[in-house]
């Protein structure tokens, strides 16, 4: 994830036991889930959802930790409309009263399958042009469970017209990356842990671009925009972010996915974003911010940091950061590891590709070694606390933050 812009940084800042019991439990029928994101220009998106399930009590439960995020950032005040029925007739739940992610129910005798509908309210990544669907958005799933052990299979509804990009794999040989208007499509059978990392753009004004065809897995940069000519992208950006792929390729000489989709918004409404995936990445950044050099200097390293979190950071990830579901807590003294390396490869990448020209990534070091010292702070907390505190320093209160420290990490781990 980049950082979160502030002051101090403005231009360049980038910147989320029981268990061997519960794996002998670990179910075989996939979950089914339809996200069904017509509703977006309302700011609503919808699931329905069949569960295998067995009778006697069951603990569901949503996303809280969510990777990439590094804090309890799962959107459970946001999940609403939550409404369970088997053989079409409503089940009651409560909330548990301590973890508000999980609902408790009791599935009666006889009952093999659970039916879920919820609805989430967006308040950020759409707009009446654009839709994101992360997936924790939508997620209910048995709860002690390690998410990597529970089966789902996704399907996905959009908006006419709207195209469609992901990592997922679409099943059958349909119209996809553009449905057919009213239509459904079905991905493979993944589990809660891939899902999660898999995430979807919808938009009016979709393209796919096929990048650096000589490079062996093959890479898309996915985009949609509020305005039609947006999502046009430049040849020049085009090539550069090719070039990233193939410096990429040299620099690590391995990849670990089958496919990877830059997944992008070009939008003043929807918001800035990115958020690291093993597959993919989801990118915001506003209607104009490729649209030329000078725009693109705020974000030009923007897809390189986010592209090199799929090899450090998802392939590979600081024990502590790794947990085996959504309900663990992060632990983060190794951020400076998962961020502060990705922030040097993703620049040194970036300037390689021609996102950025070398003198602007030497002008931001210069910039940024400055900074810190003048930054009193580092005489009583030392950069890994910056770190282990990353889920309370994000998108805080900023007084005083020369003296508080913000997420140092990312720049202290770079230098
Ligand atoms: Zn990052």
């Amino acid at each position: 994830m980049p950082m979160q812009r502030g002051l101090l940084f403005p231009a360049t800042a980038f910147c989320l036991a029981a268990f061997a019991f519960a794996s002998a439990m670990a179910q075989k029928t996939p979950i089914q889930i339809t996200a069904d994101l017509t509703d977006a220009p309302r700011k609503l998106y919808h699931a329905e959802i069949d569960l295998p399930v067995h009778a006697g009590p069951l603990t569901l439960t949503t996303p809280e930790w969510i990777p990439g995020a590094h804090m309890p950032a799962g959107p459970a005040e946001d999940i609403t409309g939550v409404v369970f029925t088997v053989n079409g007739k409503p089940l009651p739940w409560r909330r548990d009263d301590v973890d508000l992610y999980s609902f408790h129910l009791t599935i009666p005798e006889g009952v093999t399958m659970l039916h879920a509908h919820l609805d989430c309210i967006v308040t950020a990544r759409v707009s009446q042009k654009i839709a994101v669907l992360e997936w924790e958005k939508l997620l209910i799933y048995p709860a002690h469970i390690p998410v990597r052990e529970i089966p789902i299979q996704p399907s996905l509804k959009v908006p006419a017209g709207w195209g469609v990009g992901t990592a997922l794999t679409p099943l059958g040989a349909g119209p996809y990356p553009v449905p057919a208007a009213g239509s459904i499509t079905h991905f493979a059978a993944t589990n809660v842990e891939q899902l999660e990392d898999s995430p979807i753009i919808a938009g009016e004004y979709f393209h796919e671009y096929a990048l650096a065809p000589t490079i062996t897995p093959r890479h898309y940069l996915d985009v949609v925009s509020d305005q039609p000519e947006d999502s046009k992208l430049r040849p020049a950006f085009l090539a550069e972010v090719g070039n990233l792929v193939r410096e990429a390729d040299a620099l690590y000489a391995s990849h670990h996915y089958n496919v990877y989709h830059f997944l992008l918004t070009l939008s003043d409404v929807a918001g800035g974003e990115g958020l690291e995936h093993g597959q993919s990445s989801d990118n915001g950044v506003g209607e104009k911010g490729f649209a030329d050099p000078v725009h693109q200097l705020a974000d030009a390293d923007l897809l390189s940091h986010e592209f090199t979190h799929s090899w450090n950071g998802k392939y590979r990830r600081p024990v502590g950061l790794y947990q085996p579901d959504f309900a663990t807590p992060q632990q983060g003294a190794m951020l400076w590891v998962y961020e502060g390396m990705t922030e040097y490869l993703g620049n040194v990448l970036a300037a390689r590709s021609g996102l950025k020209t070398q003198e602007q990534y030497r002008d931001v070091l210069a910039f940024t070694a400055a900074t810190l010292d003048y930054r009193p702070g580092r005489d009583w907390r030392p950069t890994e606390d910056t770190a282990v505190a990353a889920s309370i320093l994000r998108g805080r209160n900023q007084a005083w933050a020369n003296w508080r420290r913000g997420q140092d990490y990312y720049f202290e781990g770079e230098l």
